[in-house]
């Protein structure tokens, strides 16, 4: 990666991360999901941000297979790309929170060094590492994408859990079992992570 120019300047603009707080209701911070293909990342984030909406927070879904679409469109799955891949939505995700919304990060992000690197890129007070627990034969049992089913065939190579490594988080903030609770008690769990936390108002409501 390029190293920033030297005679390039930081200008910082008067709106504080104080008066964005004060707009929004909540601290803008990066809710990290991790774990494999089929944890229910995405369906637990875009519930997530629907119901943040519907209080009135604003969030946005960074969703891997969707950045993989534009900002990720040039690489790969091997561990130099996924870490590219990695970097990339941390900044992304860091400029977003820094705007004030909450991020919710969906990336299988299977490297504990990888997560860490997040973590840093991010901020360590406003990651949230949230692991997603799911065996990777109850994953492949629901299969949604029919990727498990390619990868065991040997028609998908670095497949994360079958042909690739998955390190499971040691210490992230929170841990959810998706082979235990439903998408709804799974979104129910971070949000009283966040209330107790107290990284929201709890009586933000736009009318
Ligand atoms: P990922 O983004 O981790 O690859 P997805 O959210 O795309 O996973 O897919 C998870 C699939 O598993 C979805 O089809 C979802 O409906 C299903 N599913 C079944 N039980 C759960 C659960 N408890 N939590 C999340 N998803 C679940």
């Amino acid at each position: 990666m390029g190293q920033p120019l030297p005679f390039l300047q930081r200008f910082h603009g008067e709106v504080t991360a104080c008066d964005r707080m004060q707009m929004f209701h909540h601290k803008p911070v990066t809710i990290w999901l991790t774990g494999l293909s089929g944890a229910g990342k995405s369906t637990i984030a875009f519930e997530l941000e629907r119901q943040l909406a519907s209080l009135g927070h604003a969030s946005y879904v960074l969703d891997g297979d969707n950045i993989r679409h534009g900002l990720a469109s040039d690489l790969g799955f091997d561990k130099k790309d996924r870490r590219e891949n990695i970097r990339r939505v941390a900044h992304v995700a860091q400029l977003m929170n820094d705007a004030g919304l909450i991020v919710i990060a969906a990336l299988i992000s299977p490297m504990r060094e990888d997560r860490a690197m997040a973590r840093e890129i991010v901020g360590p007070g406003n990651f949230i590492e949230t692991y997603l627990a799911a065996s990777v034969d109850a994953c492949a049992r629901r299969d949604p994408k029919g990727l498990y089913a390619k990868a065991r065939a040997g028609e998908i190579a670095s497949f994360t859990g079958v042909s690739a490594p998955y390190e499971i988080p040691s210490d992230p903030e929170l841990k959810i079992d998706t082979a235990m609770s439903t998408p709804a008690e799974s979104v129910a769990h971070i949000f009283s992570y966040l209330r107790d936390k107290c990284l929201m108002d709890t009586d933000c409501t736009v009318p």
